[in-house]
C-alpha cells in the first residue's frame, strides 16, 4: 500500500466543520460579524495569509504521522510552523502533544456530535460500496471462468475463495473472505452454471451438467 502523502479532499471537507467547531467555535457563531474569530495557527496563534508560501494555512498532523487522519491528530497551522515542528523544534513538538491531549478530551465531551458527523460520511458513500461489490463479483466470475473448463472440470473451493480475495485486494485495496463466500454461493446456486461438489470431504466448484 502506498503511503498517503496528504489528506484527501473528502477528509478535508468532512473535518473542516469539526475543526472549526473545536478550535474556533466563535467563528461559526459570528460569520457575518467583521470581528468574528478568524482561524489562526495552532502553534503561533497568528493569522493565515492566503497564498503566502510561509504563512498559508496547512493541515497539520500533530503526531507527525501523515497517515493518521483522526480528528484529534488534525489542526491548522502555518506552513512554516509545520515545517519548523517537523525539523526538530522541540517546543513545538511538546505543544503538539498538548494539543493532542486537549483534542482527545474535546472528543470525549462531544461524542454525540462526532457520531452524527460520522453517519453523514457513510451516508454520502453508498456508491463506493456498490462499486466495490460489482468489481469484486466480477473478479469472482472471471476467476471461475478461467479455472474451470473442459480440461479442468473442478476447482477447490477453499483456494478459489482466497485467490479471489487476493485478486480483489490487488484491484481495489479491499476484499474479505466472507464477502467472496457470498459471491461463490450466488455463482453456485441452482440459477447459475456452477455447483459445489464434495469429494472425500473437500468442497470443489464444478460446472453444472449441460452448461
Ligand atoms: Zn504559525
Amino acid at each position: 500500500m502506498p503511503v498517503a502523502k496528504s489528506l484527501t479532499i473528502r477528509i478535508k471537507k468532512q473535518r473542516t466543520p469539526l475543526v472549526l467547531k473545536r478550535d474556533y467555535p466563535l467563528s461559526l457563531l459570528y460569520l457575518e460579524d467583521p470581528c468574528y474569530e478568524e482561524p489562526t495557527c495552532c502553534y503561533c496563534e497568528q493569522r493565515f495569509i492566503l497564498g503566502h508560501t510561509l504563512w498559508k494555512k496547512t493541515w497539520e498532523h500533530l503526531n507527525n504521522d501523515k497517515t493518521c487522519e483522526y480528528l484529534w491528530n488534525l489542526a491548522w497551522a502555518h506552513w512554516k510552523c509545520n515545517q519548523d515542528k517537523m525539523h526538530d523544534n522541540f517546543d513545538l513538538q511538546f505543544l503538539a502533544q498538548d494539543i493532542i491531549r486537549k483534542n482527545k478530551e474535546w472528543e470525549a465531551n462531544h461524542d454525540f456530535e462526532l457520531s452524527s458527523e460520522r453517519e453523514k460520511i457513510t451516508d454520502t458513500h453508498p456508491h463506493t460500496e456498490i462499486d466495490l461489490n460489482i468489481a469484486h463479483s466480477q473478479v469472482a466470475t472471471e476467476y471461475l471462468a478461467e479455472k474451470i473448463n473442459n480440461t479442468n472440470p473442478q476447482y477447490p473451493e477453499e483456494d478459489a475463495i482466497y485467490s479471489i480475495v487476493t485478486r480483489c485486494r490487488r484491484l481495489t485495496g479491499h476484499g474479505s473472505a466472507q464477502a467472496v463466500r457470498g459471491y461463490l454461493k450466488e455463482l453456485t446456486c441452482s440459477e447459475n452454471k456452477y455447483a459445489i461438489e464434495k469429494v472425500k470431504g473437500k468442497k470443489f466448484i464444478i460446472r453444472r451438467t449441460g452448461q
